[in-house]
């Protein structure tokens, strides 16, 4: 038989849990096909130190707002220490002008990397909010033309901060990671949540009634029905299962959205086609 909250939230990552923790005194369920919530945020503790496998870092103001109302401790990066690894060699410095200093790379190749560095810099601080032309170019189009040691420099702090290389990520999402060991214009607000990202999914969980969050239950479709919609899934192994609800929010991955949901409009399909794969 079938349940028929008056929300259902498809995806238990942080768009999912966010989604569920402001409607939290609604009628809603979540439905996870993973074993635990958090979704691209999955975070774990070794010998005492605690690390991020996926984001790392939040600075939307909203969402270190939500991340306090939680009661989760954000840390700012003062005091935090910058590196590069080049040539074999690790230079650490607590700050961009001595880091630069102490890079192993020759005077003329420091030369070449502070011009592209500046040219990078000049281009992100007239740059608000998300820059529909940046966007549209992948990060290594931004970068140009320019020495290989600094395009390695510039790859190594693009991939450590979003898992994406310079081809892969957008000009508008990258630009602030490849320079932010070197001053970019995200430097002061990056922030982290002690013990991961993951403890913001982790928290609202704990916040929400347990019988609102299903884990293990994988989509399988989503259909309009009279007023409101149907989504089918499947609990492990089990036989498949039915919700109906007035409003669904999709918050699943791309790739599950357009096998789930097959009358999407076709602007949205496209759209959703465009960031595969991620
Ligand atoms: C290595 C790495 C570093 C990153 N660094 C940062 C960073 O520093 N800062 C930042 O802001 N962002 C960062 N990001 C991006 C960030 O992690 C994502 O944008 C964000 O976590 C996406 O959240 P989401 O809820 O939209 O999607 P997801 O977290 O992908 O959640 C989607 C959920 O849907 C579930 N799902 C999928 N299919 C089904 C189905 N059929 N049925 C039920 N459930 C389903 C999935 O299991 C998942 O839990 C990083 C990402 C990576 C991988």
């Amino acid at each position: 038989m079938g349940s028929h909250p008056e929300v259902v939230i498809l995806g238990a990552g942080l768009a999912g849990m966010t989604a569920a923790y402001h409607l939290r005194d609604r009628d809603v369920v979540v439905i996870e096909s993973r074993d635990r919530v958090g979704g691209r945020t999955l975070s774990g503790e070794h010998d005492g130190y605690w690390y991020n496998s996926g984001a790392q870092f939040v600075w939307d103001a909203r969402t270190v707002a939500q991340c306090r109302e939680l009661g989760l401790d954000v840390l700012g990066g003062e005091g935090a220490l910058s590196a590069v690894f080049l040539n074999g060699k690790l230079a650490i410095a607590p700050d961009a002008n001595r880091l630069f200093m102490k890079m192993p790379v020759s005077w003329v190749e420091k030369a070449r990397f502070a011009l592209t560095i500046t040219r990078l810099r000049r281009i992100a601080s007239r740059t608000h909010g998300l820059d529909a032309e940046l966007d549209a170019r992948s990060l290594a189009d931004v970068i140009g033309a320019t020495s290989d040691i600094t395009r390695d420099i510039l790859e190594m702090a693009t991939t450590s901060g979003t898992g994406l290389s310079t081809q892969e990520v957008s000009g508008a999402i990258g630009l602030g990671y490849a320079i932010h060991l070197f001053g970019g214009d995200v430097n002061s607000t990056l922030k982290a949540v002690r013990g991961g990202t993951q403890q913001i999914s982790n928290a609202i969980a704990e916040a929400i009634d347990p019988e609102r969050l299903m884990l293990e239950c994988k989509v399988e479709s989503v259909a309009a029905s009279g007023g409101g919609v149907k989504v089918r899934y499947r609990r492990g192994e089990g036989k498949p299962e039915e919700v109906e609800a007035s409003i669904c929010i999709s918050a699943m991955t791309a790739d599950a959205v357009l096998e789930t949901i097959p009358d999407l409009p076709e602007a949205k399909r496209e759209a959703l086609q465009s960031v595969l794969p991620y």
